[in-house]
Order: C-alpha cells, then structure tokens, then sequence
C-alpha cells in the first residue's frame, strides 16, 4: 500500500504504415501505471520526424485528448511511465529522452537502474560531457550516440554500447527508421513483445499492455537480447545473450506485476496464489477467515485460502480513486493516509479469527495501521501472512528500496516485529522457496533474490 519509488514501465509500437500510435502507446501506458505514476511521456515517429510530449503526472492527466491529437499519427512510437527510477523526480528527468545527434534523432525509454552509473558518468565528464538529467537513461542514450560514430548502424551501436553498462536496463529505441527492445544481460526488469492481427510490433514492460492495445504475446525478449523493427523486418541479435546468469526480479511477481500479466511464461496471479499456498503449509494456523491487503496481497490470500481450507473474504476495500493529487492530511500524515486508502468490511472479520496476507512488510506502517482497524471492527485475532521473504537488503537495480535504514526485518527479528505491528502471529514465507512461487521444477531457476537473500547478481 504505501507508495516507495518504483520502478517504470516502457512501451514500443512499430509498424510500417502510419496510423493512431499515440493513442495505442496512450492505451500501453495505462495499462502499465502501476509501474510508475510521478511522470509520463510518448514520443511518435511520423515521416522520420519525431513528437513529443513529456510531463509529471497520471497518464490520464498527461494526455488529454488535444495533446493526443497533436502528437498525431506515425508509424512508430516509444511511451514511459516512472516513478523516478535512478535520478531525482523532475521533469527534466521524466522519459522518454530525445537526443539530436550528427546521424539522426534518438528516442529512449529506460527500465532499471545501472550499478556502475556513477563511474560512467564521471569518466564522461572528465572527457567533456555535460548532461541535463541526474537520470541513468541519459548516460544510456549519450553511450549509444558516441558508438554510433564509429558503428554504420544503430543496432551496431546499442550491441557495442551494453558492454559498458553494468546493472538493470530494460529499453525501448527508437531511431528514425527502426524500433529497438534491449534487456540486459541479466534480464533484471521484464520486457516482452507481441504482434497485432494488423501487422504491428509491441513491446512493453508486462503483457498486460499487450492485451490492452489487442497485441498477441509473441515471447520476453531474452537477458542480453537486442531485437530491432525495421522495414527490413526483424532483426535478433543474441551477442549479450548468455553472458551473465539469467536473474528476473522475483519482486516482479510477489508485487511489482499485474497479476494478469505473464512473465516468462508465468501467470503472475498463479505464482501469488503459489506463495499463499506455500505459506499455508509453512504458517498453519487455526481461523476463521482469510483476507488479503488490496491489491498485491489479495492473489496470496486466495491461495493461502485454497491450501488451508479456510475461507477467503473480502475484508478490505481499497479507495481506487486516491492517486498522485490527493491532498494529504497534515498531522501523522503516513497513518491517516492508509486508513483513508483502505477501509474495513466490518461484518467480514467481526468476531472471528482473521488471516491477514500481504506481499510484503518493508516499514511496518501499513501492517501496524490495519490491524489496529482489524481489531477496532471486532477481529478477535489476528494471523499476519506474508507472501515473501523478510525484507533484508537494499534493491540498487531499479525498485528503489536503496537503505537498509528503512527494513524493518533489518532491525527486529520476527517475534519482536509481530510485536511491534500488534500481530497474534506472523510467518514469512521461507527464503528457500521463494524460487518455486514462480516455476516449480527448479530451485536455481535465474531469478534475483538480492532484496531478501543479499546475493547481489552483480
Ligand atoms: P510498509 O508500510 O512500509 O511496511 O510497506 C508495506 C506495503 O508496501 C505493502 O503493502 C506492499 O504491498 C507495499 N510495497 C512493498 N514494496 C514496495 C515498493 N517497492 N513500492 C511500493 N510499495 C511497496
């Protein structure tokens, strides 16, 4: 429930006509505002010329219909949702970022964070390089430009520029001619493509967006693979491919994703449902009902619900309507805040034992907060389940959880948490099965589990 900086979403259309790609990055970037809501942006490509428009805000504050109208049609098109990402929460670092370089015009929308930011962009400025943005997606862009003088393509560029990025990037590219899809080598943040009955390539962050624009999925984009839309066709270039230990971000599905999307072939509503499951064998406990904190917990509970036997409520209702311009109250303004976001079904959780399933505990806030109106509504006890493992370790590839100051796991143990947030009980899930929620089979299945494990990939 509480808002950290997330990551981003990214959107692609390529097609070899013109027609309304605003409007269907405008559709793709609604689907993926969960993954950022501080500022949004679209480029289009029409006649080789690129439009923009860029702002702080909600997609729907953003683009109204005249800007829509004014970004017009073109053949291709790039679109970005942020929470900020790397770099502070500006509009000079709000994406996607155009650069106007000696070849030709460059449109970048970035995913991820890069671990060796910081020396990249101290080596540059020593040469000369003076940057507008705090933002990593503008060292991507000015890399990609300096090898594309010396590369007779642009894909040849972005290939030659990945050897100096180390860290998260999941990026969308588009040059006057061609639209690029790059995952890293890890393959940290998803980014998948899918195709149109009419022809036209999409590629977005989650499959959700896929669906919203009537895209079918075609497949992820692999760790280290560069794929390029083009009139020629499309191109795969697998150079980076196989060069690091593939390394999802297990977040993805515990939290960050739409539980309608699919991410390497995994349904992420069936890998939540997987961890309730796994909690309910791991976390017994006699009850009467199960509930799940909207929206990320809800998926969990329902599986934690299945495996146990007891039933599953609605005991929750999350106020859908409170976004980025809602006016906070002033006094402690963290607590009122959930509880004007989120509101108990009284008659669901009176006089019973309640199971209360969340995706995660990062300061206790909103755990402490509701079980307290649990327990004003009438709960006689409360059962605290979470989908994940105990929150140990600062994320530095993009999800922007970077102090171990903030982890409540950090500082107490876990009786001495279901102490301090006023819980009967509470069970994580173990950090041994953490890898099964999203395939079954095999425990060493490429995911990152740094954020609980401290196995930082790179
Ligand atoms: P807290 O109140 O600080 O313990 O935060 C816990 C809540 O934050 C849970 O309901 C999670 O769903 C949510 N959450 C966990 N990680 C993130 C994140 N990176 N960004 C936004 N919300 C998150």
């Amino acid at each position: 429930m509480r808002q950290y900086n997330e990551e981003c979403g990214v959107f692609g259309v390529y097609g070899n006509s013109d027609t309304d790609v605003s409007l269907i990055t405008y559709h793709g970037l609604y689907a993926l505002q969960h993954r950022g809501q501080e500022s949004c942006g679209i480029v289009v490509c029409r006649d080789r010329s690129f439009y923009m428009h860029v702002d702080m805000g909600l997609v729907g504050e953003v683009f109204t219909k005249s800007v829509i109208a004014s970004l017009g049609v073109g053949n291709m098109a790039v679109g970005h949702v942020c929470y900020g990402a790397n770099g502070s929460n500006t509009r000079q670092n709000a994406q996607p970022l155009v650069f106007k370089h000696l070849k030709g015009n460059l449109a970048l929308a970035h995913n991820g964070n890069l671990t060796n930011a910081k020396e990249l962009r101290q080596r540059l400025e020593l040469s000369g390089a003076v940057f507008h943005t705090t933002s990593d997606t503008e060292l991507i862009g000015y890399i990609i430009i300096q090898e594309r003088l010396r590369s007779t393509s642009i894909e040849e560029a972005v290939t030659r520029a990945m050897a100096s990025f180390e860290g998260a990037y999941s990026l969308v590219i588009m040059s006057p001619q061609k639209l690029i899809a790059v995952r890293d080598p890890h393959g940290f943040r998803p980014l998948c493509f899918g195709k149109t009955p009419d022809g036209r390539y999409v590629i977005a962050s989650e499959s959700c967006a896929l669906d919203a624009v009537g895209a079918r999925l075609e497949r992820e984009v692999d760790p280290g693979e560069v794929i390029v839309f083009s009139p020629e066709g499309v191109n795969y270039i697998r150079t980076h491919c196989s060069e690091a230990q593939p390394s999802l971000c297990i977040f993805e599905y515990i939290y960050f994703a739409r539980p309608d999307s699919v991410i390497d072939k995994v349904h992420v509503h069936e890998a939540r449902k997987k961890a309730g499951a796994l909690l309910a064998i791991e976390h017994p406990v006699q009850a009467d009902v199960v509930i799940g904190v909207p929206d990320s917990g809800i998926d969990a509970a329902i599986g934690y619900s299945h495996q146990s036997g007891i039933r599953y409520d609605i005991g929750l209702i999350k106020n859908k309507y409170i976004g980025r311009s809602f006016i906070v109250p002033q006094q402690s303004e963290r607590e009122s805040i959930i509880k004007l976001k989120l509101n108990v079904v009284a008659d669901a959780v009176a006089g019973k034992r309640v199971v209360l399933v969340d995706d995660s505990i990062v300061r206790g806030t909103t755990m402490k907060q509701l079980i307290g109106m649990l327990r004003e509504a009438g709960a006689t006890e409360v059962h605290v389940r979470v989908s994940a493992p105990p929150f140990l370790n600062p994320c530095f590839y993009g999800t922007d959880i970077d102090s171990r100051r903030e982890l409540i796991a950090y500082h107490a143990t876990v009786p001495e948490i279901a102490q301090i947030i006023g819980a009967d009980s509470l069970g994580y899930l173990e950090l041994n099965h953490v890898r099964y929620i999203a395939r079954g089979n095999s425990p060493t299945a490429g995911y990152c589990t740094a954020c609980f494990s401290g196995n930082y990939p790179t």
